[in-house]
């Protein structure tokens, strides 16, 4: 026998499915030639619309809900700001696309076999709108990434040496070492400042004395993504000259390690993990992931200081050809890659005169600012802006492409488009999908 409940419930289903709303916008990608491409499950009738103050597209289609997420979807590529949806009294699934500029999209749709319907909406007046086909567009997959205002800058933390009561070295001119590297850390940090996608920050900015741990605590507290020190010291002997690059060695990062361990507190997060987190009573698990962290770290600091040294090299004789490794205490952060740059010696004659000249200090500052390029060209942070831009589009080949043509579109070369995607002839078959090298794969 039927209870009331389950009655009830009959009747809500009878309801719910009486009210017609049987098809399901079932994905909103943004394709790789920049349209937008709406998947309905069901052959739907649409319309679409314009509206201006502010600009608008809206798109109401028909007896449909929305079963996929709106959220996360990357439109940088594509005049769409934000997008909303609302259901219709009509039983229309209402989208609502914010533009940011007027806009006289093409709009077209296609039924598949399947019965898919799908819309495209192509904003580049240039682009003809391609035919995709079942396969290829199952291939497409909404490009998850963080919102434009999550993407940061990469930071780099420049610590000029010394300061204030601790002159460092000092020439025989009477150049001392804090005013020299406060010169070079500024022309550094202006060049960076100037950089899109990079933020340079001073542990000092004037005459003053800072504890070295206190540096380190500054690049912690900015998120540092690198830590440069930058001195100009003195050596017994007059004629020793050239620049050199330090980092630390494993051996001399221990003893921090074993402070990390110590100072809960201080140090709780480590490459997103909070350390604090951990039920780890004997602090083995905190150990092993501090030595992981340290381990990498490391190595990060002996590429950069490789880059660094091989600019410094066209500017400059190297005291050294390889980055030297020396337990200095700025450079302990297990999580930070860190170097610390001798740009020469004051003790020598020649180099202190160099050193006083700003047109040889903006020189240093160039190498270092080439050095630090050269590295973030191989490693680019997760969250950064840059390492966002930097990650491959992709495209789907459509009746009449060349990979010439592709290339063209794409404002990127021929080489560069058969290197990313190995290609080893120039004919492409409709529906392969290609990777359009942007950013560092360019
Ligand atoms: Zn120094």
């Amino acid at each position: 026998m039927r209870t009331g409940r389950q009655f009830v419930m009959g009747l809500l289903v009878l309801l719910l499915s009486s009210q017609g709303l049987a098809a399901k916008l079932t994905q909103l990608v943004v394709s790789a030639n920049n349209s937008l491409v709406l998947e309905i499950d069901h052959n739907v009738d649409f319309r679409w619309f314009l509206l201006s103050h502010p600009n608008r597209l809206i798109v109401d289609i028909q007896d449909t809900q929305l079963q996929t997420s709106l959220q996360h979807i990357d439109f940088s590529s594509t005049p769409i700001a934000t997008v909303r949806a609302g259901l219709q009294k009509s039983h229309a699934l209402r989208l609502v696309f914010d533009l940011t500029r007027p806009q006289k999209p093409l709009v077209t749709s296609e039924l598949a076999a399947s019965g898919t319907k799908r819309i495209f909406i192509n904003f580049s007046s240039t682009a003809t709108v391609p035919v995709v086909t079942q396969t290829t567009v199952k291939n497409l997959k909404p490009i998850m990434s963080v919102t434009h205002q999550d993407r940061r800058n990469i930071v780099v933390v420049i610590d000029p040496g010394h300061g204030g009561k601790d002159p460092g070295a000092t020439g025989r001119q009477g150049t001392h070492e804090k005013d020299v590297v406060l010169a070079i850390s500024k022309y550094l940090a202006e060049l960076l400042n100037n950089t899109p996608g990079y933020n340079a920050v001073l542990t000092r900015k004037g005459d003053y004395f800072i504890e070295l741990r206190g540096r380190m605590k500054l690049a912690r507290k900015d998120k540092a993504d690198m830590f440069i020190a930058i001195h100009a010291d003195a050596y017994i002997n007059a004629l020793a000259r050239g620049s050199s690059v330090f980092a630390i060695s494993a051996h001399g990062a221990s003893s921090e390690a074993a402070r990390w361990l110590a100072e809960r507190e201080n140090y709780s997060e480590l490459g997103g993990v909070n350390l604090n987190q951990l039920n780890d009573k004997n602090n083995l698990l905190r150990s092993v992931l501090i030595d992981l962290s340290q381990n990498a770290t490391i190595t990060s600091s002996l590429q950069l200081g490789n880059a660094v040294l091989r600019a410094l090299g066209q500017v400059n004789r190297l005291h050294h050809n390889k980055v030297e490794q020396a337990p200095f205490m700025v450079l302990k952060s297990p999580d930070i890659p860190s170097i610390l740059v001798e740009t020469g010696f004051l003790s020598n004659a020649i180099e202190e005169q160099n050193l006083r000249s700003p047109y040889y200090q903006q020189k240093i500052a160039r190498a270092l600012y080439q050095g630090v390029m050269d590295y973030f060209a191989q490693n680019l942070p997760e969250g950064t802006m840059l390492a966002q831009s930097a990650k491959p589009m992709r495209y789907i080949v459509t009746r009449g492409d060349t990979v010439a043509s592709v290339a063209q579109h794409y404002r990127t070369t021929v080489a560069a488009l058969r290197r990313v995607n190995n290609l080893r002839s120039d004919s492409l078959s409709f529906g392969q999908e290609l990777l359009i090298p942007t950013g560092n794969n360019a």
